[in-house]
């Protein structure tokens, strides 16, 4: 049994060892910037500027991931995007959003909103996974053995015309320790930046929000978490003003502690959330700004 991680940045590399552990020892593909501790054995640093469009690459990390009966990367868009392709060229199985390891052929993933828990078995090789880090042990990871350059080939065949990221530095919702989120009663956008991004900016949190505020326009589409938008997994999600649709929750039921603010005591979201405050979020998060501060 051998395991490559695809790491599309130096990020993504603290989030390997807990995963790779299951399978005891692990390489890792390094596509961007320059190595650091993930445990690997080795460690294959292919020093790419940017991370290209995955129909670029597809080919030669798919002849890289050959090599390996597992090949694997943190869950993200882009991961999902690069890793069907590797799979498609292997002619592998792809298995997405891993949260356990049974076995080197059977594997545990979230299905149907993560209201059902599926225990799938992959019957080709390589296997071609994504896995959510929440799922395993947090491990700090040592030095790797050895640090080796890759070549990588981009064709070049989809250029990338231009790319936009939201300003305001916040940190990026999917891998942020602590979310601030909120939904519908937050009324407009000038009014969502500033109760839920103020209170975000306070601690350096990264702002999320639900589908309702993402479709009245309070909140800004790449904002929203849940079953059609952003996984999330923080040490903290502090969600105010959301109801705990089942969508929402799917979204973020790997957050180590969550806390609802929610002004009916009646709301879904209490049955699932770590601490509830029934209160008005308008009058409590003030207040928790306050205490906190
Ligand atoms: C196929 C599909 C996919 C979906 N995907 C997603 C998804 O990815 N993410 C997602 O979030 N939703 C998704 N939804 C929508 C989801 O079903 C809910 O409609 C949505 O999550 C509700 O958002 P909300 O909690 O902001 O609004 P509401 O359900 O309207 O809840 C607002 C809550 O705020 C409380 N409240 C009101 N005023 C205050 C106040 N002043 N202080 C404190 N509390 C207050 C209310 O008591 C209520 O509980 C999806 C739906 C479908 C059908």
């Amino acid at each position: 049994m051998s395991l490559l991680v695809i790491c599309f940045d130096p990020s993504e590399l603290s989030q390997v060892a807990g995963f790779g552990a299951s399978f005891g020892t692990y390489d890792v593909l390094l596509l961007t910037g320059e190595a650091g501790n993930a445990g690997a054995s080795k460690i294959h640093v292919a020093n790419l500027v940017e991370v290209p469009p995955a129909d670029n690459i597809g080919k030669s990390v798919a002849s890289v991931a050959a090599n390996y009966t597992h090949v694997a990367a943190v869950s993200s868009m882009r991961a999902k995007d690069l890793m069907a392709r590797v799979a498609g060229i292997n002619q592998s199985a792809m298995i997405t959003d891993v949260v356990k390891v049974f076995s080197e052929t059977e594997f545990e993933r979230p299905m149907v909103a993560g209201s059902v828990l599926a225990r799938v078995k992959a019957e080709s090789t390589p296997i071609v996974m994504t896995f959510r880090p929440a799922g395993f042990d947090k491990t700090v990871p040592g030095p790797n053995g050895s640090v080796e350059s890759i070549s990588i080939s981009d064709t070049g065949r989809v250029k990338r015309v231009s790319t936009s990221a939201r300003q305001g530095g916040r940190p990026d919702l999917s891998q942020a320790k602590f979310v601030v989120s909120g939904g519908r009663p937050l009324k407009d956008a000038a009014t969502f930046e500033q109760v839920i991004g103020g209170f975000a900016d306070k601690f350096g949190a990264a702002v999320g929000a639900t589908r309702a505020a993402v479709d009245s326009g309070i909140a800004p589409n790449d904002l929203q978490v849940g079953q059609t938008g952003k996984v999330v997994a923080p040490d903290l999600y502090i969600a105010a003003g959301i109801s705990g649709s089942t969508q929402h929750m799917a979204g973020i039921k790997d957050s180590k502690l969550i806390v609802a603010i929610n002004k009916d005591g009646d709301a879904p979201i209490f049955d699932q959330a770590d601490l509830g405050i029934v209160g008005d979020l308008y009058e409590v998060l003030p207040e928790l700004e306050k205490a906190l501060s």
